[in-house]
C-alpha cells in the first residue's frame, strides 16, 4: 500500500487531502453546531429548513422504535417493507399531484439506481457538466453512452441530442439546484428540448424540494412543470432534516422501479424509525410555511450584503451561496480563520467542483436569526479583505 502513502502526500501538497471532523448538534438549534470547543453558527449544512431539531420529528421517531425496533433486517422486497412504508408513498404521490412514489434508502441510492433502471448499454444520458456524483456514478454503472453538456448550455444539450438522435433510449438529467453552485437550472427549456428530441427528463430536487413551490413540493411545481418531468426525484436528508429520499411518477415508472432498481433490491430498508420522523417532516414542509418565508428573506439578504460588499456569490436565489477563491490552500485557510471567528463554512475542493473554482459554500438554515446573519456577514467581509478574497 505504499503507493496510497504517495498518492496521500501529493494530495496533501497540493490542499486537496480530506479529513473526517467531530461535529456536535446543539439540541434545539439546527443552525449552529459544536466543533471542538467552539459553538459555531453552522453555514455549512443542508438542513435548510432547521427540520433536524424539530421536536414532533424527534418524538415521532421515539414513539416508533418499541414497535418497529432498530433495523428493517431485510429488504423491501424481502420483509423490510413495514406498513409506513405505503402511508408515506401515498402522501409523496399527494403533495407532488403525481400518480405514485417510491422511497430509497437516500439520495446517492436513488440517483444510481433509477438512472441504471431506465437507461442501459446504447442508449445515451445528457447530464450537466455540474450534476451531482450520484447522477454520475448512476450514469457510469448504467453504461450507457455520458453525453456531458456545459452548465446549463442548452445550445451544447441540442447539438448533443441531435448527435445522438438515433440511440434506442434517451434520459436528460439535471439538478434543479445545483448544489455547489446554488443557481438553477433552466428546467423550461429542457422540457422544450426534451419534447423536440424524444427523451425522458429527470430531475433531482435535492437542494429545492422543500424550499419551493406552494408546500415545498420544489421547483419543477413553482414553475407548473410537474407533469413534464418524467422522473421526479428529492432527498429527505437536507430540508427534511431526516434521511431517505424519494422518486415520484407514474405507476408503470415505480412499478418498473421496484422491479429493477438494484439499490432498492439489494440493499436493506430504511430503519423503520426514520419512516415515522419523515412522515412527520413531510407535514411540516406542508404546515409550516412560515420556515420557507424566513429562509427565502435570509437568503436575500445574505447574498445582497455579501454581493455589495464586493463578494461574487454566483447566480443563483438558493440558500446555496458560493464565494468563489481558486486557490485550494486559501480556501482552507479562509475556511478555518472563519471557524476562528465562530462561523462553521468549509472549503470545497476539486473534485467536488472544478480545477481553480475551491470555494465557500455557504448554505443558510432557517433556524438563523436576522441578526445573526447580519454578524457573520461582517465576520465574512472583513476575513475577505485580509485574505485577499475581497480587493478593495
Ligand atoms: C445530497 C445530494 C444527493 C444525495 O442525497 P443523499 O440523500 O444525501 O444521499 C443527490 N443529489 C444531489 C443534487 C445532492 O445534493
Amino acid at each position: 500500500m505504499k503507493w496510497m502513502e504517495d498518492e496521500l502526500a501529493l494530495l496533501a501538497g497540493a490542499s486537496l487531502e480530506r479529513s473526517l471532523r467531530d461535529t456536535v448538534p446543539v439540541p434545539g438549534r439546527a443552525g449552529y453546531a459544536v466543533r471542538g470547543e467552539r459553538r459555531l453558527l453552522n453555514l455549512s449544512s443542508n438542513d435548510y429548513l432547521g427540520l433536524s431539531q424539530h421536536p414532533a420529528i424527534l418524538e415521532a421517531i421515539r414513539q416508533s422504535l418499541p414497535a418497529e425496533g432498530g433495523g428493517a433486517g431485510a429488504s423491501r422486497l424481502v420483509t423490510g417493507n413495514r406498513s409506513p412504508y405505503s402511508r408515506l408513498e401515498e402522501a409523496l404521490a399527494a403533495w407532488q399531484n403525481r400518480e405514485a412514489a417510491l422511497v430509497f434508502a437516500n439520495g446517492y441510492m436513488a440517483n444510481c439506481g433509477v438512472i441504471q433502471a431506465v437507461v442501459g448499454r446504447g442508449d445515451a444520458v445528457f447530464s450537466d457538466r455540474l450534476n451531482h456524483a450520484s447522477i454520475v456514478d448512476g450514469i457510469v454503472l448504467s453504461r450507457a453512452e455520458h453525453a456531458r453538456y456545459r452548465h446549463n448550455d442548452m445550445e451544447h444539450l441540442r447539438q448533443l441530442l441531435h448527435k445522438h438522435r438515433d440511440k434506442r433510449r434517451k434520459l436528460i438529467v439535471t439538478d434543479a439546484v445545483f448544489s455547489m453552485d446554488g443557481d438553477r437550472a433552466p428546467l423550461r427549456e429542457l422540457v422544450e428540448l426534451k419534447r423536440e428530441y424524444g427523451a425522458n427528463l429527470m430531475v433531482d430536487e435535492a437542494h429545492s424540494g422543500g424550499i419551493y413551490g406552494e408546500r415545498g413540493e420544489g421547483l419543477c411545481s413553482e414553475l407548473g412543470l410537474g407533469d413534464e418531468v418524467d422522473i421526479h426525484m428529492g432527498t429527505f436528508s437536507k430540508s427534511f432534516g431526516v434521511y431517505g429520499a424519494y422518486v415520484c411518477g407514474s405507476r408503470t415508472l415505480i412499478r418498473w422501479l421496484v422491479n429493477k432498481a438494484r439499490p432498492l433490491i439489494y440493499s436493506t430498508a430504511l430503519p423503520p424509525s426514520i419512516l415515522a420522523g419523515i412522515s412527520t417532516a413531510l407535514e411540516l414542509v406542508q404546515t409550516e410555511r412560515w420556515r420557507r418565508d424566513k429562509l427565502v428573506a435570509s437568503c436575500l439578504l445574505f447574498r445582497s450584503s455579501l454581493s455589495a460588499a464586493g463578494f461574487h456569490v454566483g447566480h443563483g436565489d438558493s440558500p446555496i451561496v458560493p464565494v468563489i477563491i481558486g486557490d485550494n490552500d486559501r480556501a482552507l485557510r479562509f475556511s478555518e480563520a472563519l471557524e476562528e471567528n465562530g462561523i462553521a463554512a468549509v472549503a470545497i475542493r476539486p473534485p467536488t467542483v472544478p480545477d481553480g473554482t475551491a470555494r465557500i459554500r455557504f448554505s443558510l438554515s432557517a433556524d438563523h436569526s436576522e441578526a445573526e446573519l447580519t454578524d457573520a456577514v461582517s465576520v465574512i467581509c472583513r476575513l475577505g479583505l485580509e485574505f485577499g478574497v475581497l480587493n478593495r
